[in-house]
C-alpha cells in the first residue's frame, strides 16, 4: 500500500472508521510528526491504532515490541484483514520463514513487524535494523519495564538501546496500567522524559457493574447467563482450580459451551482451550486468574466473579476484559461474608512480611467497601484510581435501582451484642441462628438459648441478617478474626453503637433482589427481532469465513459492524463501504458475501403486526 499522508484518509480507507476516539487523533499526529509519546489508556481504548496508523503514514517499517506471542499473532491476522502488510518475528517461525520476513523488512515490503524483546535486543537483529528504513518503534505493554507492575520483564529495561542507536526514529510506549509508581518507572527506564504523555480516563462506560449477595451462586450464575447472555462469550472467575472444574462441568451440563482453564492444565491444553475461546463464538471460560493476560478478544460480553478478587486493581483488570469493542457488557459478581473470611485467612497465613500483609488487608477493605457501597459503583471504582466522575453513571446496579436504606441502629445493636454475648468467636451463621431462635445442636450444647440475645431477631429474615453482618464488617464494626476460625469480634466503634452514641444506616436487602431482575431486562444488541435474526445469519457467515482462514471471527468484522449491517441493510457495495469497520480491503474481500446474506434474508413474522 502507498502510504497516504493524510491520517484521516487512512483511518477511513484502511480501518473503515469515521473518526478518532478520544485522544487518538492527537497521539497519531505526534507520532507522524516524529515525536516520542507515552500513552496510558484503558483496555479497549484503542491503543493499537495509535501506532498502526502512523506506521502507514510514515515511510519505512514500524517495529512493535510485544511480550506475548498469542497477542502478536492476533494483531497480525487482524492487520492483514485490513490489507496491511504485517508480520511477526518470534520463536514459532522456521528459519526460512524468519528469513523471508527479514528480507521484506530490508526491501521495504512490510508496514509493521512485531517482535519479542529478547529477539529485538540481539546484535544480529539490531544490525538488521541498521539496514532498514524505520518508521517508528512501538513498545506495547510498556508496564513490563516496571518491577511494580505484575508482568515484569527484565529485557524491557534494555530497550533504551533503541533510543541510543536509532536517534531519529520516534518511539511510542503504550500501557493500560498506570498507577503512579509504574508510570514513573516507565518514563525513567525507557528514557522517555522528553515524550508527550497522554493519559486517558479509566472509565469503561459500556461496562455495567453489578454486585449481588451470594445466595445460591450457581443458580444465580445460571439465571444471569440464561436471561442475559445466552450464546455469548464470557469469563467466569473462581478462586480455586477445583471450583473452576466443578463450575465448568456444571455449566456444560446445563447446556452452555463452557470450558475450564487454570494453571494446573498442561501448556498445550491451555493453549488449545484459549484458542477455542478466541475462534468460536459464544464460548464461556471458567477460570482462575491464570486466564486473561493477553486476551484481546473484543466481544467478551460478560465477566462474572463467583469469588471475590484480591483487590480493586484485580477487579478492574479482570472486569476490564469485557466489552473491548465498546458494546454493552456486564461485570457481574456475587459475594458473601465467607469470601471475606477466606481471603483474609489466605492473606494472613502467607509468609509475606507484616508490612505487605497490612497492604493486602487495606486492599481487601477497599474492595469490601466497594461491594457494600450505596453510592454509584463507577464513582467508587474510579475514585479508587484517583479518577473522578462528576455525576453518578446511570449504568451500575446502584444507579439503576438505588438501594433503600433504613435506620439500622437497632438491628446493628442486636447483631453486635449477640456477637459479644456468644464470646466473639463464632461466624455469622451461628450468631444469626441465635438471633433467630434456632434450635441447633450447637446452640443447645453451648447453652446459647439462654442468652438475652436469643430469639430477638425475628423482624429480619436470614438473608437480611446476612446482609446486616456483611455491612457491619464492611464498616469495620465487626472484624473477622483470622487467627481463629474466622469468628467475628467487635471492631472499633462497636461500643459507640451499643451505647446508642452512634447511628447506623443500613441498606435493605429485599429490595436488592428485585432490583437485579429490573436491571436485567432488555439489553439485546438489537431490539428488533428481525434485525436480530439477520444478525445471527451474518454471524454464521462470518464464522464460516473465519474457519476457512483459521482466524478468529472478530478479525473479519466486529459484532458492532455486523449489528450495523443488520440495522442498515446496505443494498450495494457503496452503501456497504459506509459501515463502520469496513475499509477498502474488507470491502473487496467480504462485501459480496455479506450482501448475499442480507439479500437472501427472509423477514421474520413480527407477531400480530
Ligand atoms: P486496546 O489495545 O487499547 O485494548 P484496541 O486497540 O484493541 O484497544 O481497540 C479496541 C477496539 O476499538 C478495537 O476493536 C478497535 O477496532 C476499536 N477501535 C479503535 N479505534 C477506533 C475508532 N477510532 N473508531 C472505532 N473503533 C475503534
Ligand atoms: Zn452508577
Amino acid at each position: 500500500m502507498t502510504p497516504a499522508g493524510d491520517a484521516h484518509a487512512v483511518l477511513r480507507d484502511v480501518f473503515g472508521f469515521d473518526s478518532f476516539r478520544g485522544q487518538q487523533g492527537e497521539i497519531v499526529d505526534q507520532v507522524i510528526a516524529g515525536n516520542d509519546c507515552l500513552v496510558l489508556m484503558p483496555t479497549g481504548g484503542g491503543k493499537s491504532l495509535c501506532y498502526q496508523l502512523p506506521a502507514l503514514c510514515r515511510d519505512g517499517v514500524a517495529v512493535v515490541v510485544s511480550p506475548l506471542i498469542a497477542l502478536m499473532r492476533d494483531q497480525v491476522s487482524a492487520l492483514r484483514q485490513f490489507g496491511v502488510r504485517a508480520a511477526a518475528l518470534n520463536s514459532t517461525l522456521s528459519f526460512a520463514e524468519a528469513g523471508r520476513v527479514e528480507a521484506a523488512m530490508r526491501t521495504g515490503d512490510l508496514d509493521l513487524v512485531y517482535v519479542a524483546p529478547e529477539r529485538l535486543l540481539t546484535e544480529p537483529f539490531l544490525e538488521l535494523l541498521d539496514d532498514c528504513r524505520l518508521s517508528l518503534f512501538a513498545i506495547d505493554e510498556a508496564h513490563c519495564v516496571s518491577q511494580w507492575g505484575h508482568d515484569f520483564r527484565p529485557e524491557y529495561r534494555q530497550l533504551t538501546v533503541l533510543h541510543e542507536r536509532f536517534t531519529d526514529v520516534p518511539r511510542i510506549a503504550l500501557t493500560a496500567t498506570a498507577d503512579a509508581p509504574t508510570r514513573k518507572d516507565i518514563v525513567e527506564r525507557l528514557d522517555l522524559a522528553g515524550a508527550r504523555m497522554f493519559v486517558a480516563g479509566f472509565d469503561r462506560p459500556n461496562i455495567r457493574y453489578r454486585v449481588a449477595a451470594k445466595q445460591n451462586p450457581r443458580a444465580q450464575l445460571q439465571r444471569f447467563i440464561a436471561e442475559e447472555h445466552e450464546g455469548e462469550a464470557g469469563i467466569v472467575y473462581c478462586l480455586s482450580r477445583a471450583k473452576v472444574e466443578e463450575t465448568a462441568h456444571w455449566l456444560a451440563n446445563q447446556g452452555h459451551p463452557a470450558i475450564a482453564y487454570h494453571a494446573g492444565l498442561e501448556k498445550h491444553e491451555r493453549a488449545a482451550r484459549q484458542d477455542r475461546f478466541l475462534k468460536e463464538d459464544g464460548v464461556i471460560v471458567v477460570a482462575t486468574i491464570a486466564f486473561g493476560m493477553g486476551i484481546d478478544k473484543p466481544d467478551v460480553r460478560f465477566v462474572a466473579h463467583l469469588d471475590l478478587p484480591k483487590s480493586m486493581e484485580a477487579y478492574y483488570q479482570e472486569t476490564g476484559r469485557a466489552g473491548r469493542d465498546g458494546l454493552p457488557a456486564d461485570a457481574w459478581m456475587v459475594y458473601g461474608l465467607q469470601d471475606v473470611v477466606k481471603l483474609r485467612q489466605m492473606a494472613e497465613m502467607s509468609d509475606a512480611p507484616e508490612q505487605q500483609k497490612r497492604v493486602e488487608r487495606q486492599k481487601l477493605d477497599a474492595l469490601l467497601g466497594y461491594c457494600e457501597t450505596t453510592r454509584c459503583r463507577r464513582q467508587v471504582l474510579l475514585e479508587y484510581f484517583g479518577d473522578r466522575l462528576p455525576a453518578p453513571c446511570g449504568n451500575c446496579d446502584i444507579c439503576l435501582t438505588p438501594p433503600e436504606s433504613f435506620d439500622g441502629t437497632v438491628a446493628a445493636q442486636k447483631a453486635l451484642s449477640c456477637v459479644y454475648r456468644t464470646g466473639q468467636r463464632f461466624g455469622a451463621g451461628h450468631v444469626i441462628d441465635v438471633l433467630l431462635g434456632g434450635a441447633t445442636e450447637r446452640i443447645r450444647r453451648l447453652g446459647h438459648d439462654r442468652l438475652s440475645t436469643y430469639d430477638i431477631g425475628g423482624e429480619l429474615s436470614r438473608d437480611e441478617w446476612r446482609s446486616v453482618f456483611r455491612q457491619l464488617v464492611a464498616m469495620g464494626l465487626l472484624v473477622v478474626d483470622v487467627a481463629g476460625h474466622g469468628g467475628l469480634r467487635l471492631g472499633q466503634g462497636a461500643r459507640d453503637v451499643l451505647r446508642g452514641d452512634r447511628e447506623v444506616s443500613l441498606r435493605k436487602e429485599t429490595v436488592r433482589r428485585k432490583a437485579a431482575a429490573t436491571v436485567a431486562r432488555g439489553r439485546a444488541v438489537l431490539e428488533d427481532p428481525d434485525d436480530q435474526a439477520l444478525f445471527q445469519a451474518l454471524r454464521a457467515k462470518r464464522m464460516e469465513l473465519a474457519k476457512a482462514q483459521g482466524v478468529p471471527p472478530y478479525v473479519i468484522f466486529h459484532d458492532s459492524t455486523l449489528a450495523e449491517m443488520a440495522r442498515q441493510r446496505p443494498a450495494g457495495l457503496d452503501a456497504f463501504a459506509q459501515l463502520p469497520g469496513v475499509g477498502q480491503s474488507k470491502l473487496t474481500r467480504y462485501g459480496a458475501a455479506f450482501l448475499d446474506v442480507i439479500g437472501a434474508h427472509m423477514p421474520v413474522e413480527a407477531g400480530g403486526a
